[in-house]
């Protein structure tokens, strides 16, 4: 079953979007689906060439006035363009975070290079420019205009599909029949009703079928109180979650690492052998492919690890709220540095989503707040420094000599900053920076006279204890 939320005001009850999958079409007269089939390749053609439009000279725009020739009437023509720019918004996006990180990695790349730290076989990045999409596969995204629910009145269906056809006047009807988990999904369980299904239906074609993909909203309360204890939560990717009362939840690190190291052997292997058969001259089409399924299946394990781990930690805290990061692709990366390609693929970056959804379905309270500093700030004294952070796992403060684990120190800094006005009312990163060291100037004058140690030789000494604690 796939979610979506839409974005709701605070305070209001949240809405989730859910789709019911999976709806095998099976027409008593074959003929009907092979009209489908028909329409289908003429959208497919007209999809792809707005698609191919909005990814090279055009900014993708669902509203754009039709510019090809097509068979399809206006409505269907419509209906792909907003289908073409969807496609091409997602395709753009992720070309150009792939292309940030191709410029982080040289960047990184020159500054070893300068240092004198480069590895012998280091290779400098090389930025490969991105195909534009093909659409292989029949998918229609089709709203209300073009494709209409109809519910049976015979009992032998559940629906009818009114679909509008190339034959003007003459739409095709396909019968819908529901599974009984499909009813049962579709079942309002408060009122024993049918939900109310939305206008606009998803079809695809696999392996010959086609599928039909239904979606409904519901409407969750938030049980929350406002007054609920806070939790603060950290995303990393050595520890996935880390709150506030020092739990910490999933991590990249064990299980999931030796599978990625064991995919990498696993493709070198095989581009090795491809390289030793192209030699001898073995026809491209037989050379084993290139594509890794075992990727696949890492990127899925990742993502049932974030699940998990994101369940675990919202069941543990029962009758709490949440406050977690806002993070920016570039704030994930600079706590990613050694996560490849694969990782960015498997949406490490997008635990905070999970924790939204999670949220949401539940009704529970939980609030982004700006991530800014979260892991340089001290929670006690409020002293901003990179060095704060010696190494990777510990948290010990320049100025006041608070050490603890640096992602709990985060976390502790996300939960406080959850109704924080001012620093909600910062503009950018500088603002958050002046107003932090604002606060610890603050806390500097009231701590004058009581500080017995002079706190940065506590600070130093701290440090040194901590750092042959973790290696
Ligand atoms: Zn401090």
């Amino acid at each position: 079953m796939k979610k979506r939320r839409k974005r709701t005001k605070a305070g209001s009850p949240q809405v989730i979007t859910k789709a019911v999958t999976h709806i095998g079409l099976e027409a008593p007269n074959p003929g009907k689906l092979t009209t489908l089939d028909t329409l289908a390749e003429v959208y497919l053609a007209l999809t792809q060439q707005y698609v191919t439009l909005f990814c090279s000279n055009e900014v993708p725009n669902g509203f754009r006035a039709p510019c090809f020739l097509t068979s399809l009437s206006e409505r269907w023509h419509r209906v792909a363009i907003q289908q073409a720019a969807g496609i091409a918004k997602s395709w753009r996006s992720n070309r150009a975070n792939a292309y940030e990180d191709y410029l982080d990695q040289l960047s990184e790349y020159q500054e070893q290079k300068t240092d004198g730290t480069l590895e012998d076989q280091a290779k400098e990045p090389e930025w490969r420019e991105w195909n534009i999409p093909t659409l292989r596969q029949p998918c229609i995204q089709a709203n209300g205009n073009v494709i209409k629910l109809e519910e049976a009145e015979d009992s032998t269906f559940d629906y009818w599909l009114n679909v509008s056809t190339l034959d003007k006047g003459h739409p095709l009807l396909i019968p819908v029949k529901l599974a009984d988990y499909h009813k049962e999904q579709l079942t309002d369980p408060q009122t024993g009703k049918r939900r109310k299904i939305n206008s606009s239906v998803t079809l695809n074609k696999r392996d010959e079928v086609w599928w039909l993909t239904l979606t409904y909203d519901e409407t969750v309360a938030v049980a929350t109180s406002p007054d609920a204890p806070v939790i603060g939560i950290d995303v990393g990717i050595a520890n996935f979650l880390t709150t506030s009362d020092g739990k910490q939840y999933g991590t990249f690190n064990g299980k999931l690492r030796k599978r990625q190291k064991q995919d990498r052997e696993k493709r070198r292997r095989k581009a090795k052998l491809r390289k030793c058969l192209e030699k001898r001259g073995v026809p491209k089409d037989k050379l084993p492919s290139t594509s890794s399924a075992t990727g696949q299946r890492l990127i899925r394990h990742v993502r049932q690890e974030i699940n998990r781990a994101v369940n675990l930690c919202f069941d543990e805290h029962q009758d709490c709220q949440f406050a977690y990061e806002q993070l920016s692709v570039a704030s994930m990366r600079f706590k990613a540095r050694t996560m490849n390609a694969y990782m960015r693929a498997s949406n490490l970056a997008h635990i905070p989503d999970h924790i939204t959804w999670n949220a949401t379905k539940r009704g529970v309270l939980a609030t982004r707040v700006k991530s800014a500093y979260s892991s340089q700030e001290c929670h006690m004294c409020h002293y901003v420094d990179r060095k704060n952070r010696p190494n990777q796992q510990t948290f010990c403060c320049r100025v006041c000599g608070h050490t603890t684990h640096a992602d709990t120190n985060a976390s502790q800094n996300i939960a406080s900053r959850l109704g924080d006005l001012e620093l909600r009312a910062c503009q950018n990163r500088q603002e958050v920076k002046a107003l932090l060291m604002r606060r610890h100037e603050q806390w500097k004058q009231k701590f004058r006279h009581s500080v017995v140690v002079p706190p940065v030789q506590l600070g130093l000494w701290a440090c040194s204890e901590a750092s042959t604690d973790v290696g």
